[in-house]
């Protein structure tokens, strides 16, 4: 039987192999340029994420969402109001 693959309680998806981020990146292309938050506002979000109670395994469970699928929307908000 093969073992599923597990990752850190408070890892995000760029933190596995490249294999693993596939899904991540084809979702964070489909969000048009203009719509997505700059990069400096995106990777201060995450730090946010990170550090956060709701993240488990890459996911916030205030949403459901991936945390970084949900951070790199420009009008995006967390859920619980910390960015
Ligand atoms: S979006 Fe907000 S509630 Fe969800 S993991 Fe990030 S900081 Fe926590």
């Amino acid at each position: 039987m093969e073992e599923k693959k597990r990752i850190c309680v408070r890892c995000l998806l760029r933190d596995l192999a490249e294999e693993d981020q596939k899904d991540l990146k084809k979702y964070l292309a489909m969000i048009k340029p203009a719509d997505r938050a700059e990069e400096g506002e995106y990777e201060r979000r995450l730090s946010i994420c990170r550090e956060c109670s709701f993240l488990e395994e890459a996911t916030c469970l205030a949403c459901g969402c991936y945390a970084e699928f949900r951070a790199y929307g420009k009008r995006a908000r967390c859920p619980k109001k910390k960015w």
